[in-house]
């Protein structure tokens, strides 16, 4: 691709390194124990510094372009998908304090958030709404200039145990009427650790079928007291809009993921296609199964193009909504069938926990669902054409 620099290929190759050799070999036997990123592998991330490549350099980071961002997304979810989002906290946190912060607050806070010492977690979703962003009803109250009390549920929050600090949207005018008119964004600072803080922040944690490595939580908020001077932007009502300001950069990053997800099972599929042997010679002499292969690299590729695209227009200063939304509903059908065929493709064992395709179905079933969900990606994307 002729939009790579030389310094786009010398990432992918030294992540791709950090991937197979650190990532990929313990991804399977955690992912099946439920386990999370063991904390020295995230150390490892910082270090490499995949946390500060979005933060510009006045504030600590590396100041990178989002091609570059989607490089290492896609490498490292190749191998471990939670370990490529992770990174999805860091961006969305630190474009959030970056496009809508004060000064202070940005002196404040990117620097840790790309040293990896602040961990982020994004707290949007509620429990009777998720899709309905602009219905979120977890209230924030001031008590007086300095202080707000923070009261009501999120859910599905990942990483919340481990984070230092979560970018909480929360209801400041309690006029419902208003809807994401009365949103506001908050930066809430927690010691990690699966207790939480009771009373005040309490903890549940979701048992899901995939998506190992990292966990999600129902979080209550009882009179959770934050300082005012946490808001982000100091103003009130801008929550919604600084919130879909950062949604473009983490659709395309999202994107990637799926792309990392489908390149690994892809891959698997081949290597077992020639491995395994049926009827006296290897299922890759099938034709069936050679046009399995054939339609899911297709489609991979055209994926990748997609996010590559949507990825570079961004970089160009370009308005790149349309085609953000457009590789994560592509990106996020793309995946569920690629790793469903490569399951195919193992037979039963593809059903087996010890083959990594097993991980990469369940995994790629996600998509549809984080991050907006395909029907409400499918949505935005009319609304755009449409007018
Ligand atoms: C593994 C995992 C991790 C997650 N991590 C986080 C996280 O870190 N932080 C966070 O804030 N959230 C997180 N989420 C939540 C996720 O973003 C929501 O699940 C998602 O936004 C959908 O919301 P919902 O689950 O309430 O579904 P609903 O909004 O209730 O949707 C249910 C169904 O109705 C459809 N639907 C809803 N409205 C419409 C409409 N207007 N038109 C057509 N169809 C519609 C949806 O597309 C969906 O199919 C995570 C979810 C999962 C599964």
């Amino acid at each position: 691709m002729t939009m790579f620099t030389e310094e786009h290929e010398v990432l992918r190759r030294e992540t791709r390194r950090f991937a197979e050799r650190v990532v990929a070999p313990i991804a399977q036997d955690l992912y099946n124990e439920e386990a999370e990123i063991p904390m020295e592998i995230i150390r490892q991330m910082a270090q490499m510094g995949y946390f500060a490549m979005a933060i510009p350099e006045e504030y600590g980071g590396l100041g990178m372009d989002n091609l570059a961002v989607v490089i290492v997304t896609e490498e490292l979810s190749k191998a471990w998908l939670s370990v490529g989002s992770v990174m999805t906290r860091t961006l969305i946190a630190g474009g959030l304090i970056l496009a809508g912060g004060t000064e202070e607050q940005k002196e404040r806070w990117l620097p840790g958030i790309a040293a990896g010492e602040l961990l982020p977690a994004a707290a949007f979703t509620e429990p009777n709404h998720g899709s309905d962003t602009a219905g979120m009803r977890l209230r924030a109250t001031k008590k007086d200039d300095k202080t707000y009390v923070l009261n009501g549920q999120k859910t599905w929050i990942t990483f919340a145990n481990r984070a230092h600090i979560m970018t909480v949207l929360a209801r400041t005018d309690p006029d419902l009427s208003k809807r994401h008119k009365g949103l506001s964004m908050f930066v809430v600072e927690k010691e990690p650790g699966d207790g939480f803080m009771p009373p005040q922040l309490m903890g549940e944690r979701i048992p899901t079928i995939g998506y190992h490595g990292m966990k999600s939580f129902s979080l209550s908020f009882n009179d959770l007291e934050v300082p005012a001077d946490n808001l982000i932007g100091l103003e009130e009502g801008k929550g919604f809009y600084q919130l879909m300001s950062v949604y473009e950069t983490a659709r395309i990053q999202t994107a990637a993921r799926a792309v990392g997800v489908a390149q690994a099972a892809l891959e698997a599929a081949i290597r077992y296609s020639q491995e395994r042997e049926q009827f006296g010679k290897p299922i890759s002499e099938f034709q069936a199964i050679r046009h399995k292969l054939a339609y899911m690299a297709t489609k991979v590729e055209a994926g990748r193009q997609l996010t590559y695209y949507a990825a570079a227009r961004k970089d160009e200063g370009k308005r790149a909504d349309l085609e953000a939304g457009m590789a994560k509903l592509f990106c996020a059908d793309m995946v569920e069938y690629v790793t469903s065929e490569a399951v195919q493709i193992h037979g039963g064992y593809g059903y087996a926990l010890e083959y990594p395709v097993s991980r990469y179905w369940r995994d790629g079933r996600v998509f549809r669902i984080f991050e907006g969900t395909s029907e409400i990606q499918a949505t935005v994307i009319a609304k755009r054409l449409l007018s």
